[in-house]
């Protein structure tokens, strides 16, 4: 069976999540479940980042001990995964003991092959970033992520060598799916090719909290070496079974200002550990609200949880997905959300399923005839909209059917035909409601199940999306969706 392994970024843990958050475990959720509708072999992997000093820094303000700051916080990521509907396999701690000597491992085995040694490292290190920062990088003196003005830092530090394999990671970024898309592919390659790469930092020196480094006791491995090992240490990495079976990832996917650690760093770490690389790193854009940038300081951190108690969860996830063009960034507010739920669901959609149903539910006999409507769905665009990872198109495709098929509703006014003809409309409406419910599912699963509930019909897979003969068991019960005033 073909295999298909997608991650998400794993998440700070130093605050709660935010509307941000939930939008890249959406995605991940409906690309997952896409392939599993295809018939694939999925494994799903999210999870919390937790060995970051600003974490340490978060628990101290609060009066807390660390480790029980962390744990706190990474419950709630997986609180927000369960109220999304997220199907993620497994989620990863990088607190977990699992994690860490899988960490110390790879760690090892790249400082066996002398690609990490001791030196010093001074320069610009933003704080927030936990990272050095080059001065092209600043804007006005300042780390544009964070808005705030780095430290000079002088620390004694085992460095890496990544620019031993400059050609290599050269070479596979411009490679022609390895970043997508494109436009966040020519971002790294510009940059590699401008700046080069330099070895780059990867311990600290005289901290408490953080993964030791194994051949010195007095260092913690970088966090940013840790946090991307976590791809393989959830799956077993080097022995496992699951780790035999799933790796190399079929995606990675994550935000943009993470781009040049997956994008290059890691394939670098990869490189020097002798193992295979990643077949994908996906780029979505970031999110504003109302217009403005996501911050903790900015009073706009919109609970997700909140939104779903709120709107529901299908509602959200239809419309972070359909309102945001993939890759690049876009704007939540929840007036374009109501109108969304308005139009796009409770209009086009329950009301086709509503219509429908009343219809279906009154006839007496069973429903058959010529397929009038299956050549109004391009499968074939759907599919290569997935493929590409461009989900808001998918979604728009699929929603030209559903809308088709409203158009054949009121051309074929159903509520004047009996015996055959009406007969021929039913089993044209409830054959392209089977189908749409299969579609939607991977975007709205809860929404698939009611109609498929109402249909009396189980759930279908990919293969299933053309007309046939499905027995049908009609029982119309709730609204899929209500209006919003
Ligand atoms: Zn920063």
């Amino acid at each position: 069976m073909k295999t298909f392994y997608i991650t998400t970024a794993i998440d700070y843990v130093n605050a709660a999540p935010h509307i941000g958050h939930a939008y890249e475990k959406i995605i991940a959720d409906t690309i997952a479940r896409w392939h599993r509708l295809n018939g694939e072999d999925v494994f799903f992997l999210t999870g919390t980042d937790e060995n970051a000093q600003k974490n340490e820094q978060a628990a101290r303000e609060k009066g807390v001990e660390t480790k029980r700051f962390v744990d706190v916080n990474s419950k709630k990521f997986e609180e927000l995964c369960k109220k999304l509907n997220i199907s993620n396999n497994d989620f990863i701690k990088t607190t977990e003991k699992r994690h860490v000597i899988v960490a110390q491992n790879i760690f090892k085995k790249v400082y066996e092959k002398s690609d990490i040694y001791k030196g010093f490292y001074e320069g610009y290190y933003c704080e927030g970033c936990e990272a050095f920062l080059t001065e092209k990088e600043l804007v006005d003196g300042k780390c544009p992520e964070h808005n705030k003005e780095p430290i000079w830092l002088k620390e004694e530090s085992y460095f890496f060598k990544l620019s031993k394999y400059q050609d290599k990671i050269l070479e596979l970024l411009k490679s022609k799916d390895f970043v997508i898309p494109e436009s966040k592919r020519n971002e790294m390659v510009s940059r590699l090719e401008n700046e080069g790469l330099k070895d780059i930092s990867v311990s600290r020196n005289k901290l408490k909290w953080g993964i030791d480094v194994p051949i010195n006791k007095n260092h913690k491995i970088y966090v940013w070496f840790d946090a991307l090992i976590n791809y393989v240490s959830a799956i077993g990495y080097p022995n496992g079974n699951k780790f035999k079976k799933y790796w190399p990832a079929d995606v990675h996917l994550i935000g943009k200002g993470i781009n040049w650690f997956h994008s290059v760093i890691w394939p670098g770490i990869l490189f020097s550990a002798g193992m295979k690389i990643s077949k994908h790193i996906v780029v979505h854009g970031y999110l504003t609200v109302n217009g403005q940038k996501i911050g903790k300081s900015l009073d706009n951190v919109i609970d997700p949880i909140n939104l779903v108690n709120k709107y529901g969860v299908d509602e959200l996830r239809y419309f972070l997905i359909r309102e945001i063009p993939f890759g690049e960034d876009g704007d939540f507010s929840e007036d374009a959300l109501k109108n969304r739920i308005n139009n796009e669901l409770a209009n086009d959609l329950g009301n086709l399923v509503s219509r429908s149903l009343t219809l279906a539910e009154k006839f007496k006999g069973e429903t058959q005839g010529k397929d009038e409507l299956s050549k109004k769905l391009n499968l074939k665009l759907i599919n290569e909209y997935m493929d590409k990872f461009e989900l808001h198109n998918a979604l728009s495709e699929i929603w030209k059917f559903v809308n088709d098929v409203n158009k054949y509703v009121n051309d074929k006014q159903p509520w004047n035909l009996e015996g055959k003809e009406l007969s021929n409309v039913l089993y044209n409406l409830l054959e392209s409601l089977r189908i749409i419910s299969i579609l939607v599912s991977p975007f709205m699963p809860e929404t698939s199940e009611k109609i498929n509930k109402q249909l009396g019909i189980k759930e279908g897979k990919l293969k299933n999306c053309k007309f046939s003969k499905t027995k049908y068991k009609i029982k119309k019960t709730e609204h899929l969706f209500e209006k919003i005033k």
